[in-house]
């Protein structure tokens, strides 16, 4: 019987992050001001961040240890376990072997926390009082939660309105932890207002919740410093403890996966598992493809522009070179809210711009397919967002049914679904449909793109 489980011990826990940074093929663009579209300085970024984030952030040193509170804290959860697939390789009948690494043992149920403990670390570090935030369906939002009640920080959070309302149980974590949760738009900031008096029925967006948080915090004379939960350089390198361990269970499994996979909304958790491997294929002559899963109804990567935009609605964030569909777009309401994001992580645009990434774009059905038939195999129940590098997955392991080729499948599960029973029961009721491609409101969107020269 072939072994299904691959643990570290404690003592296995990653002492430093990959900085991608090192060993980029193509060199970073630079990060933009808002207003100017020149050259962003550190004091800019400083009202929004600890100079220890910023610092990372353009650090070119290939590992950066991870501080002993840091990992005293994720050693409530890390490792984390690799799994074999070998319910779903039978139930597939495919000669390919699929690996999973399961982010969701952590105590909020999805790879967040992974940057959340030290995003909240450092601004305590820093003497920073209270942190300001946005979340969507609610995982980023429960994980700094978590975060900053171990840090005794206060907490701010825009939630979405749409699932402030749709998904009470995240916010009711968020606040037992003891963050304060607000329906975004809110009537708390200008952006907010300026919203609700043009749409009082604004279902609200990621973008606009971004633009909140970062409101709150720009004004706040230093007291509240704003804190992101994907896209930055230094959120994707704190996921990187993720594919870190991935590369020794493969090694304890005999295996080197010929393809890696992960879904990307942002771009954290992907990276997170990937990057490891694509410095294994920069530096030490590997060939893994690497392959970020996408909805098909918020397609940065797939079908957005390669091109300098702002990082939310409002134009107040920084502007990043980033596949984009326009900051001014706003996705449908797909259930896997954590990929309805406009744009996607520099490094992860620039990789795939220059050929080192593939993007695959799916539907919303055939990824509840593929959850479904994973739970039915594996028992877990996968969050709607990591069943998109699911539905990859599978589609690569029958790809190797046809060819009888035995690859080797790594995927990232990055959370589980247990707070999105009602997506699964309209799937389950067959009420559940694919969105067309919103072609014409990403061609509105793209009119608003900053005018860089
Ligand atoms: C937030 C989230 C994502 C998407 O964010 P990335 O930064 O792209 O990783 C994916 N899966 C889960 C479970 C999430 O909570």
């Amino acid at each position: 019987m072939p072994q299904h489980k691959f643990i570290l011990d404690e003592s296995r826990l990653p002492k430093a992050w990959y900085n991608i940074n090192a060993d980029l093929p193509v060199p970073p663009s630079p990060v933009l001001h808002p207003q100017t579209l020149q050259p962003v300085t550190p004091d800019f970024l400083g009202v929004l961040f600890p100079m220890s984030l910023i610092m990372q952030e353009v650090s070119t040193e290939r590992y950066i240890e991870i501080p002993e509170p840091v990992r005293e804290i994720y050693k409530l959860w890390r490792p984390t376990p690799m799994f074999r697939a070998v319910s779903l390789e039978r139930a597939l009948d495919t000669p390919a072997h699929i690996y999973y690494k399961y982010e969701g043992v952590s105590p909020v149920g999805s790879h967040k926390a992974n940057t959340s403990v030290p995003q909240a670390f450092y601004n305590k570090e820093a003497g920073t009082k209270a942190l300001t935030t946005e979340t969507g369906a609610g995982q980023w939002g429960s994980a700094l939660s978590m975060a900053c009640n171990f840090f005794g920080l206060d907490l701010e959070i825009y939630m979405v309105k749409v699932s402030y309302g749709q998904k009470p149980y995240r916010r009711i974590i968020m606040e037992n932890f003891g963050a304060k949760v607000f329906a975004s738009p809110s009537d708390r900031t200008n952006y907010g207002r300026s919203v609700l008096k043009d749409n009082p029925d604004s279902p609200g967006s990621l973008g606009m919740a971004i633009s909140e948080a970062v409101e709150v915090a720009a004004t706040s004379n230093g007291a509240k410093k704003y804190s992101l939960g994907s896209v930055l350089g230094h959120v994707l390198m704190h996921q990187t403890v993720i594919g870190i361990e991935a590369l020794e269970q493969m090694e304890m499994a005999g295996e080197y996966p010929d393809v890696v996979i992960g879904c990307a909304g942002g771009g954290s958790n992907f990276a997170g598992f990937t990057y490891p491997f694509l410095h294994q294929n920069f530096r030490n002559g590997k060939k893994t493809r690497v392959i970020a899963a996408e909805p098909a109804s918020c397609p940065s990567l797939t079908r957005g522009k390669y091109t300098f935009d702002y990082g939310d609605t409002a134009a107040m964030a920084p502007v990043m070179k980033m596949h984009t569909l326009g900051h001014t777009f706003i996705p449908p309401g797909i259930h896997a809210g954590g990929l309805r994001y406009h744009g996607m992580a520099a490094s992860v645009s620039a990789m795939v711009d220059h050929g080192d990434i593939e993007a695959r774009a799916c539907k919303q059905l055939e990824t509840f397919q593929a959850a479904v038939q994973f739970m039915r195999t594996e028992g877990i129940i996968p969050a709607p967002e990591s069943a998109h590098a699911i539905r990859v997955a599978i589609d690569e392991a029958l790809a190797c049914k046809k060819t009888g080729e035995k690859k080797v499948i790594a995927f990232n599960l990055s959370g589980h679904g247990h707070f999105d029973m009602m997506a699964y029961e309209q799937f389950n009721q067959g009420k559940l449909t694919d969105y067309e491609y919103p072609a014409d409101k990403v061609d509105e969107a793209m009119k608003h793109l900053p005018k860089v020269a």
